[in-house]
């Protein structure tokens, strides 16, 4: 080995690569050494002069250090004692002597062997700097050590003895800085005041981290603190309390946990947490206690996150939708449309759903499926009579008895998140002084607002974006006009007998016997009955009644099953009258009496087509015209124009023009309670006031509908199909429609048309021509007044006293 007293020049000798530690010059330590490599490098120093380079490895974790891996500033030690461990290592005692950068590796088996130039100290001169900055350092450190609390009294002690520069540095570089990098920096800086300078830098960062872990040390511990206090403070109160039989112990303990458990949203949670801490200081007895946790179990037992997954398979849905509902083609392809765009959009965005029909269509039901076919829960609300805001949005718990809107009581039941929720009859809904409920609805159906739904309550936001909302009703007209702007009307209509005998077999019929807990085909009714049931026990737009006649005959066919044994029923006609008592309605109506002033109209009413009777009567009076019957303005109106069209024609027909003057007119339209509109009565009315003026009975076996002008034009009208259902239903034989309702007869079932005559009108006297049993008196020109022999006016008749068969109704 060289002299290592030629201190710049380059020296030969062996290399300790270090591990996570360093020397520096002036200090003294032990450490073990294992590694093969390194124990030969130190027999090798033994051998010859006892002097060894030590340097630090960059990475600890490699083992067999090339030059790359080692750091180039290092210390040649002197070794002062090596001391052979049990196995294969060895403790040795160093003194670090002076810095020295690695040059090269020369060898590197057994051992690395590597040129490295010793650094000579520079002499130091006592400058004013140098002297400022060691004061520096000294204030630094002890900021330091206070600031961090990790140097002992007496490290601290010692190093403030140290005055000399060029020590101090690696003195407290070596005791006391933590991170490798920060002293290897230091053993890196060849002149003292650099060195100084930059453990200043170290010092100050450390000081100022030092501070902030303290800040955040006592934050954490005052949290610690906090929480501990509070849980022994309220451990306390729990034992004062049970102490006194005051409070059911675990009570609170269930909602704190079940709120944990929870996934609610921060203003859920915040509200939650502050009621139960109400509650835990309300002595027992206090009324309130109740409201308070009927508010917390509310709130707790929403569906928070819970949602079910959605089946969008579209075959899937086609096969239930199939299988629960006959016939209502355009209903479902309307609903798997609905399906596909939800599939590819996947939010719930767009029209709301709303199926218009009569009652017993299966609108509820078709819903029902669509729940059964996506695989989501189902809910359902009726809106019909809800005419109070807070039975959606729910009452303000500073009420007495408050309780959440049926909208999140519905979301309770539902129990998930994305039920399919369906508003029934929303056509029904009115509003008064307590609010307007359609106007909560509008806010729950739109899209942009429903993610947070606030319900008065709760005062809870909850999103109700993922909810399909499917809304039904009777009919459009009284759907306020905001809320059907979101609706897609989607018309069910009402079903032909044909149609009902299928439901009937194929859905109703099953489904009544399984509910009646029997075996299937237990029950047998031949199509020829089942169609006299329709026909004879049932009349409507539905299947209703139907079922619930189906559901009457199962229940007596099961009386009779357990009462002889029997294994099936076979519910022959005679049956039917015995369990159901005799024909309700009668379909060929033998002809009823033609009458004066009454004239069957037809009407497309919430509850589909109906049959309307028409009366008109004449008495004595001051021309006044009278209707009555609930009618609505228009009407009204179509009255009023019928009646002009009668008096510029009536003149033809005999009748002297000051008849108006002296006698009222009364119209009505029987059930009264039932509000009427529209104006397809037009000839309906005049056919009546014609034949009450004329005493000209019409024909009861002539249903008619259309509307009419000034100069008795008859214009086309809506739900024809409904309409001629009707008649049908009514068991009469002809029907009058305007002709441009022609194109309407295509969607006719033939079964009812073969039941049906419909004849097509486009004039009021065709009309008349149809309808009255004899033809009018004249029908030259209707204006002229001009009396000759064979158009001489009627006398004006007397008093309706002495022709009550003539004007009256009979
Ligand atoms: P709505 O809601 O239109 O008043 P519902 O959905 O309550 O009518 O229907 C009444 C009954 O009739 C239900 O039991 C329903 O299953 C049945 N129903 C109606 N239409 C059909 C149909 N097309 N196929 C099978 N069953 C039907």
């Amino acid at each position: 080995m060289q002299q290592t007293s030629r201190r710049s020049s380059l020296t030969r000798m062996p290399v300790l690569p270090l591990r996570g530690m360093m020397v520096f010059p002036h200090m003294v330590l032990h450490f073990d050494v294992g590694r093969s490599k390194s124990v030969a490098a130190l027999e090798k120093a033994m051998l010859e002069d006892q002097y060894i380079f030590l340097v630090a490895q960059k990475n600890a974790d490699v083992d067999e250090p090339q030059l790359e891996d080692l750091c180039r500033m290092g210390t040649i030690a002197h070794i002062k004692q090596v001391l052979n461990l049990p196995g294969d290592s060895i403790r040795v005692l160093v003194e670090g002597i002076r810095r020295a950068t690695l040059e090269a590796i020369v060898e590197e088996e057994p051992f690395l062997l590597a040129d490295v130039r010793g650094i000579k100290e520079e002499t130091l001169k006592e400058t004013p700097e140098l002297k400022a900055l060691v004061r520096t350092t000294h204030e630094y450190f002890e900021e330091y050590c206070k600031a961090s609390n990790r140097v002992s009294q007496e490290t601290l002690r010692s190093v403030m003895d140290v005055s000399k520069a060029d020590q101090l540095s690696d003195i407290i570089a070596a005791n006391v800085l933590t991170q490798l990098e920060d002293r290897q920096a230091i053993l890196e800086k060849v002149s003292v005041s650099d060195r100084l300078e930059t453990l200043c830098g170290i010092l100050l960062r450390e000081t100022e981290l030092a501070d902030v872990e303290k800040q955040v040390q006592a934050r954490i511990k005052k949290q610690i603190e906090k929480n501990q206090k509070d849980y022994y403070l309220r451990e306390q109160i729990k034992a004062i309390q049970t102490e006194l039989g005051e409070r059911e112990a675990t009570d609170i303990e269930d909602l704190r946990e079940k709120m944990e458990e929870t996934p609610l949203n921060d203003e859920a949670r915040k509200k939650v947490e502050r009621e139960l801490e109400r509650l835990s200081r309300m002595p027992q007895g206090t009324p309130e206690i109740g409201v308070s946790r009927t508010y917390v179990e509310w709130i707790l037992e929403l569906p928070w996150g819970k949602t079910t997954p959605d089946n969008l398979n579209l075959k899937r849905a086609r096969k239930v939708l199939e299988d629960d509902h006959y016939g209502l083609e355009q209903v479902k392809e309307r609903i798997i449309e609905y399906l596909a765009v939800l599939r590819m959009k996947k939010d719930m965005k767009g029209p709301i759903l709303c199926f218009v029909g009569p009652p017993g269509v299966g609108k509820t039901s078709i819903v029902r499926a669509i729940s059964k076919a996506v695989g989501r829960e189902f809910v359902q609300m009726s809106l019909g009579g809800v005419r109070d805001e807070a039975e959606i949005r729910g009452h303000r718990r500073t009420y007495v008895g408050a309780i959440p809107g049926r909208i999140i009581a519905g979301m309770k039941q539902a129990g998930s998140m994305n039920p399919v929720f369906l508003f029934d009859e929303i056509d029904k809904m009115s509003s008064d002084f307590r609010g307007d409920p359609s106007a909560a609805l509008l806010e729950v159906l739109d899209a942009e607002q429903n993610h947070s739904f606030r319900d008065h309550y709760l005062e809870l936001p909850f999103d109700l974006s993922r909810v399909m909302f499917i809304t039904t009703a009777n009919a459009v007209d009284t759907i306020p006009p905001p809320l059907l702007d979101r609706l897609e009307i989607i018309e069910v209509p009402s079903y032909t007998e044909e149609e009902k005998l299928k439901i009937a077999k194929r859905h109703l019929l099953p489904k009544q016997v399984v509910q009646h807990g029997l075996e299937t085909r237990s029950v047998r009714i031949a199509d020829k009955v089942m169609r006299s049931l329709i026909e004879g026990y049932t009349r409507e737009a539905g299947v209703r009644t139907l079922e619930r006649t189906l559901a009457r005959v199962v229940r007596k066919a099961t009386v009779e099953i357990l009462d002889t044994g029997a294994t099936q029923v076979i519910v022959t006609p005679d049956k039917l009258r015995e369990y159901l008592g005799a024909v309700k309605f009668l379909r060929d109506l033998p002809e009823k009496e033609s009458r004066v002033g009454v004239v069957v109209g037809l009407a497309y009413t919430a509850v589909g087509g109906e049959t309307l009777e028409v009366e008109c009567t004449i008495m004595q009076g001051s021309g006044a015209l009278q209707l009555t019957g609930k009618l609505g303005d228009v009407m009204q109106e179509s009255a009023k124009a019928a009646l002009s069209w009668v008096r510029t024609h009536s003149a033809g027909w005999g009748i002297h023009p000051d008849f108006f003057k002296q006698n009222d007119i009364h119209i009505h339209v029987p059930e009264g309670a039932v509000p009427k509109d529209g104006p397809s009565a037009g000839v309906t009315l005049a056919t009546a006031l014609v034949s009450a003026l004329t005493a000209i009975p019409v024909k009861q076996s002539v249903a008619m509908t259309g509307e009419i002008t000034l100069r008795g034009r008859v214009l086309p009208i809506g739900g024809v199909k409904e309409k001629l259902l009707a008649a049908y239903r009514a068991g009469i034989p002809l029907v009058l429609i305007p002709k441009d309702n022609e194109k309407d007869l295509e969607e006719i079932p033939a079964g009812v048309l073969d039941k049906v005559k419909v004849l097509t009108i486009s004039d009021i006297e065709e009309v008349l021509q149809t309808a009255l049993v004899s033809p009018l008196p004249s029908t030259s020109s209707s204006k002229s007044d001009k009396s000759d022999a064979d158009t001489e006016p009627l006398p004006i008749p007397p008093a309706p006293a002495s022709l009550p068969g003539a004007f009256g109704r009979a």
